[in-house]
């Protein structure tokens, strides 16, 4: 087990920079998932915890050691990758015992470890088999079980179940979190999908083109979003974020939206919206999950009138895309009323609604 302290890292690839200013902590045992966008730089700054990659500015801790220059092989690091770099020609026994082997751990705890491992994984029926001869599924949970077993101080996972079919990824989810508390190793975890990165891990690190957006526990980061990105970036379906002027008359204020439809400012979220005189475009953001149909609950809260243009099916319940002129809003259908064609009145709970700075992204209020 391990603690790391990520300081002010930069990495910068000739002219392009990969990675900048990133900075995080990871405590002893917990497990971190670096998520983000295509090419926002999460294997980069994965590759310098390892130390595949040096950082061109700033220090990577572990236990308040800077590593620079100690060589991989001695920083006790286990990999699983997306394309599990097994030993296909090796028998699945063989993949499993070679770290330890190197470690030159004896032969009576090597078959121990290497019995209690296959059988952790459900491939004990297959160690005699070359690795070869395994279904993809099996491969990963080799792949996984054969850097568990040296039982490396920190563990770093690439996007480790993006080829598997969707039940087996399910299914390998809960294992790894099984495994994280079995081994209660310190796991750092790339994904570029959101609801992997909710379910598995303690803190999140959500990354954009290189930079930390915001870091913490994922119902933190759902409940309380620290910019426009965030907010967008996590939660299904999305959050409704909708971008137009703020407008003062009469004493009220409203945020009139591209396309001619507006929304009435009141309570928090006017508040939040006029908290930074400065600002005049913006960004308004409710989640689906709490618009409301049928009676206005909280005086606060604000009116909207919509077309249903579609009722869709999620899960259990439907989901409505509501047209307010060009302007789509999605919201479930809490009283099960709705119909494709209706005008109907909504509402959007003005404390669940945020404000976002247009120009900068940042929350306001
Ligand atoms: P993905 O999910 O697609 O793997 P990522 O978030 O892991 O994306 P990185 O692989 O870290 O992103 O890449 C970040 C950026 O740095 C990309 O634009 C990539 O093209 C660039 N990059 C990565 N490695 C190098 C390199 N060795 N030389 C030049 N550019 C690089």
């Amino acid at each position: 087990m391990s603690s790391i302290q990520i300081r002010n890292v930069t990495k910068r690839f000739g002219e392009f920079t990969a990675v900048r200013d990133f900075s995080i902590d990871i405590e002893e045992g917990e497990f971190v998932a670096l998520l983000g966008p295509s090419g926002c730089g999460k294997t980069t700054t994965m590759n310098m915890i390892a130390g595949l990659e040096e950082p061109t500015e700033g220090q990577i801790l572990f236990d308040g050691q800077d590593l620079a220059g100690l060589r991989i092989q001695d920083r006790n690091i286990g990999f699983v990758f997306q394309n599990y770099a097994i030993f296909t020609h090796l028998s699945v026994y063989r993949n499993l015992s070679y770290g330890l082997e190197v470690k030159k751990v004896a032969k009576p705890e090597i078959e121990r470890r290497v019995q209690a491992m296959a059988e952790r994984m459900s491939i004990s029926h297959r160690l005699d088999q070359p690795a070869s001869s395994l279904s993809v599924n099996e491969m990963q949970k080799l792949a996984i079980g054969r850097s568990a077993i040296v039982e490396p101080r920190i563990f770093l996972l690439d996007e480790p179940l993006s080829n598997l079919d969707a039940g087996f990824r399910a299914y390998m989810r809960a294992e790894l979190k099984v495994l994280q508390h079995e081994f209660g190793q310190t796991m750092i975890y790339v994904t570029h999908d959101q609801i992997e990165a909710m379910s598995l891990a303690d803190k999140i690190a959500i990354i954009d083109r290189g930079r930390l957006m915001q870091y913490g526990a994922p119902l933190d980061i759902y409940n309380d979003p620290q910019n426009r990105f965030v907010a967008n970036f996590v939660g299904s379906p999305r959050m409704n974020l909708v971008d137009g002027e703020l407008r003062e008359e009469r004493g009220a204020l409203h945020l009139m939206l591209h396309g001619g439809a507006e929304i009435p400012l009141s309570g928090k979220v006017r508040a939040d919206f006029t908290c930074d005189g400065s600002v005049h475009g913006g960004s308004f953001g409710v989640r689906p999950q709490d618009i409301y149909f049928g009676e206005k609950r909280g005086g606060d809260d604000i009116t909207m009138h919509g077309k249903v243009e579609v009722l869709e099916r999620v899960g259990p319940k439907r989901l409505a895309h509501l047209q307010v002129q060009d302007t789509l809003f999605l919201a479930f259908d809490d009283l099960d009323q709705l119909r494709v064609g209706d005008e109907v009145p909504f509402f959007l709970p003005s404390d669940k609604s945020l404000a976002f700075d247009m120009k900068t992204g940042r929350r306001l209020g």
